[in-house]
């Protein structure tokens, strides 16, 4: 069984989010759902992850950073926080 993880990046710092709700809509992009900030702030979910039940807890690379897709499978030790992030930070020139 694999978990899903929800991680909002606000700010270019990446929070994972607790309490997670859906909103109510057919789809289940990451963006349907909302969850809470270690701070209690409720927010939107940039990215949603797949985190395997058996991890191998490798150290993140770049194609972790750099995933893309609907659904993002992690098993690093990042736990899901870096993955995919290089597409949501500004590249810096
Ligand atoms: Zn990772």
């Amino acid at each position: 069984m694999a978990n899903f993880k929800y991680f909002a990046d606000i700010n270019g710092e990446t929070f994972e989010l607790t309490k997670i709700r859906h909103n109510g809509r057919s789809a289940s992009k990451a963006s349907n759902f909302s969850g809470r900030t270690p701070d209690g702030e409720l927010v939107p979910a940039t990215r949603m992850i797949e985190f395997k039940s058996n991890p191998s807890k490798h150290v993140c690379d770049a194609r972790c950073m750099n995933a893309t897709g609907k659904i993002m499978k992690c098993e690093c030790s990042c736990g899901g926080k870096n993955h995919g992030k290089g597409g949501y930070m500004a590249v810096a020139a």
